[in-house]
């Protein structure tokens, strides 16, 4: 019985008539229209940005969704989150929540949503509390460090986060441990116009009082500042000032140490002041211009707070410009060892088309395409291969199977990113250029690769594709990438002066970033190239995921100005065919909404026969306290005879069970 008002439009997409794609996005219209901003297909739920605060949250909400079952009242996040938790914790199945959908669409605040529901219904006990304070608090660390405001997303995630929340037998929280992915380091030192750079700055500076901004040499105005002197420096409705009390409130409960935080705030005052160093070109005798520092104060304030002689940072700093970060940073969250089970949370940033697209977006478009092929696999793939195992009539529900643009991409020898390791690698002159050569040789023929040389007659001729320019056919639209600065960024090399000297530093945390620079350390093998690394390390998640129940949350944006009520029918479409939405309800309608195993399910509903009900003699067997003892084979005649009888007083029902004959 619903405890809320009746539905508008169908709460499930599976139920609706008639199903085409007019009267799906029709559906979610009428639905956003009414502040519904979820609905379902079976078990997945596509949840469209409200933009606006819903009354739909908090702890009476996740009461209720904790005493219900799924579809026994409206859709929501609470209500998926409470079947993982609840499948967790009962059938002892491990668990992950994929959250997908392009940039500014509302993955970060669905996780948040999950965690939050899970952290409220899972155990109780100061222990236990304190776990699950700690995995609240890791959000705003790790969006004060890694979000930014972009042209699309005030808080745009700019690197991708799994959390894996450990929990013991009895579904208390023993831990997380989180995995970044891929950073945007490049925008500490560049944004786009109407972007800002990552919030941590514009917090500080804002947030900090007078003492701290003098302890930190540093001067509360942004403007003062070359890496964040973009026309943006305040974002409507986020108040950087408090979001620092904030941050420095979450870094304590995670547990850093007072010491701790301030020198994370040292290293990012040090950026700050780092970007202000000018370098300006002297020439030597011999004509090769030679950089030096104009700014002889900064760069010997600099040198204190690194704890470094201001000389020898002038001497590293000279030699090649800067770039640093690690692409994975682990935070294990006291894990005691008992048996565990796991519960994935996955927000990655989105599938993003911009005006110049260059090495970040072909990683993370790269990164979706593997994500959309869990979702192909696991939902329309597997599905419709079981139907045909299981001997069932089935007509095949068409798709479109990105594997081949995974292929183009991520192929061991011959796929993108081996060609670009293959540059980056390779002795001689290399260059971007070389690189797009290469690629132009190579997939002149792919049907989804296209280039200004590649462009034959059947193609379009386009002139805005420029000519350092590739252009691949993602399953989630076309993208023109620029490849300047793709050997660079591919090389991420750090240069070896610069990490020497940083490891001289006595500032211990600033030390500790460049285990690379001790010489003790120093290793003449290549690290492998960022492309590489990114490629390993979505092939370890694809990896854990695979190995995990899937629960699927499908994030639509209504509108590319962030505004509330506002559903462009034409944007919800192109988003709903890519997330291959009416194919999803295609075959989860003409396929089975429903399935059990066989021994659950006989335990479940054996009351509901003569056959197996009461249980008499050897039937006894079925009781929940002898259930382990029972031969598979006795089981399985009780389960026929059952079956039988279900098919006789209830012909229409479809049965399907893959555990069968036991
Ligand atoms: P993504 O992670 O997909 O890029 P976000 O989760 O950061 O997108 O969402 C972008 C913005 O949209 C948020 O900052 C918030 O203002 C708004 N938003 C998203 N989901 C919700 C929600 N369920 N309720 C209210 N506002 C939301
Ligand atoms: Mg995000």
């Amino acid at each position: 019985m619903p405890l809320l008002e009746g539905p508008v439009g169908v709460e499930d997409l599976i139920l609706l008539e008639p199903l085409d794609e007019e009267s799906l996005i029709k559906n979610l219209q009428l639905r956003y229209e009414n502040k519904e901003i979820y609905t379902y297909i079976g078990n997945v739920v596509i949840s469209v940005n409200p933009y606006q605060q819903l009354p739909i949250y908090g702890p009476e909400f996740i009461a209720k969704y904790r005493d219900y079952t799924f579809y026994e009242l409206k859709p929501h996040i609470y209500a998926l989150a409470n079947v993982a938790y609840q499948s967790l914790k009962d059938r002892d199945r491990d668990q992950c929540i994929l959250i997908t959908g392009e940039s500014g669409a509302g993955k970060t605040e669905a996780s948040k949503l999950v965690m939050s529901y899970v952290a409220a219904v899972c155990g109780k006990g100061e222990q236990v509390n304190s776990v699950k304070e700690q995995l609240l608090q890791s959000n705003p660390v790790l969006e004060a460090f890694g979000n930014a405001k972009t042209i699309r997303n005030n808080n745009s995630s700019r690197f991708g986060k799994y959390m894996d929340i450990e929990f013991d037998f009895k579904g208390s929280p023993l831990g997380g441990v989180i995995t970044n992915y891929l950073l945007e380091k490049s925008r500490v030192v560049k944004q786009l116009k109407g972007e800002r750079n990552f919030h941590i700055f514009y917090q500080l500076l804002a947030g900090a009082d007078a003492q701290l901004l003098k302890a930190l040499k540093l001067e509360e105005d942004t403007s003062v500042y070359g890496y964040l002197n973009g026309e943006v420096s305040k974002v409507n409705g986020m108040d950087d000032a408090s979001n620092f009390r904030a941050v420095q409130h979450a870094m304590s409960v995670i547990g850093f140490s007072e010491e701790e935080i301030r020198q994370v705030l040292e290293v990012t005052a040090l950026v700050l002041k780092l970007g202000n160093v000018k370098l300006t070109d002297e020439f030597q005798a011999n004509g090769i211009p030679a950089s030096g520092i104009c700014d002889g104060k900064g760069i010997q304030e600099i040198g204190e707070m690194m704890g470094l002689n201001s000389t020898e940072l002038e001497r590293a700093l000279c030699s090649r410009t800067m770039e640093t970060g690690k692409e994975k940073v682990v935070t294990v969250l006291n894990v005691t060892q008992v048996r565990k089970k796991v519960m994935g949370v996955l927000d990655i940033y989105g599938f993003e088309i911009l005006e110049d697209n260059s090495f970040e977006q072909f990683v993370i478009n790269y990164c979706n395409e593997r994500l959309q092929q869990v979702f192909i696999e696991l939902t329309l793939k597997e599905e419709q291969e079981e139907y045909k195992r299981e001997g069932i009539p089935w007509t095949k529900v068409e798709y479109f199977d990105n594997g081949i643009i995974c292929n183009l991409i991520e192929h061991s020898q011959r796929g993108i990113l081996a060609m670009l390791d293959e540059e980056c690698l390779r002795p001689g002159v290399v260059s971007d250029s070389t690189f797009l050569a290469k690629l132009n040789q190579l997939f002149s023929k792919h049907s989804h690769y296209e280039s200004k040389v590649s462009q034959n007659a059947q193609r379009q001729y386009d002139r805005t594709m420029g000519l350092s320019c590739f252009r691949i056919n993602h399953y989630a639209g076309k993208v023109t990438y620029n490849v300047t600065g793709f050997i660079d960024k591919n090389n991420d090399l750090l240069f070896r002066d610069l990490s020497q000297t940083m490891w001289k530093a006595q500032h211990p945390l600033l030390k500790s970033l460049f285990p690379e620079g001790n010489p003790k350390e120093a290793s003449l093998k290549r690290p492998p190239t960022a492309g590489t690394q990114f490629k390993n390390s979505v092939a370890v998640l694809m990896k854990n995921l695979y190995s995990k129940n899937p629960n699927y949350i499908r994030c639509i944006k209504p509108n590319d100005q962030q505004q509330q009520g506002r559903f462009t029918s034409e944007m919800v479409t192109v988003q709903a065919r890519y997330l291959g939405l009416l194919e999803n309800v295609r075959v989860r309608r003409a396929g089975y909404a429903f399935r059990q195993g066989y021994k659950p399910f006989l335990e479940r509903y054996r009351l509901l026969s003569r056959s197996t009900w009461p249980p008499a003699g050897p039937q006894a067997c079925l009781d929940r306290s002898s259930q382990v003892s029972i031969p598979n084979a006795l089981l399985s005649t009780q389960a026929q005879k059952f079956l039988l009888n279900l098919k006789k007083n209830l012909p229409s029902t479809k049965v399907l069970d893959n555990t069968w004959p036991a």
